[in-house]
């Protein structure tokens, strides 16, 4: 498998602690890289506020995508949590996500349904089915 995206353990953990912060709420958001390297998580706001699913307001998601073009870097993917689920994106997700089906966007799912031991998986969505993908954590 080759490595899909490379990030450090800082934007891990920032995306983990949104996770948290949110929950039992799904927590969202989107992730800038430059040639495959994360430059920055930006949280996002769930629309849905819900358990069970997330969307990003289209205007929030254009405001974000400026100022990732401002910063020199591209729109990489996203990331949400499942705070009662495995972190697999689910059906929903998949339809959701409507254009942003990777490659070459990254999904990035936070599995905090145990608090203590968040799990953080990354997947690619290839004709309607997630595919996990590695990252690589580098250093920061
Ligand atoms: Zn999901």
């Amino acid at each position: 498998m080759a490595i899909a995206i490379r990030l450090t353990k800082a934007h891990i953990d920032q995306m983990v602690a949104h996770a948290l912060e949110e929950a039992p709420i799904e927590a969202c958001g989107l992730i800038a890289a430059r040639n495959g390297t994360v430059t920055e998580i930006r949280r996002a706001r769930n629309a849905e506020q819900s358990p069970y699913r997330f969307s990003i307001d289209p205007l929030e998601t254009r405001r974000h995508e400026e100022a990732i073009d401002a910063a020199g870097a591209q729109l990489a993917g996203f990331y949400h949590s499942h705070t009662g689920s495995a972190p697999i994106p689910s059906p929903t997700d998949i339809r959701m996500m409507g254009p942003f089906f990777g490659p070459p966007y990254v999904h990035f799912v936070i599995g905090v349904a145990d608090r203590a031991h968040p799990e953080v998986r990354a997947w690619y969505i290839e004709n309607g089915q997630p595919i996990e993908q590695q990252y690589e954590i580098i250093p920061g």
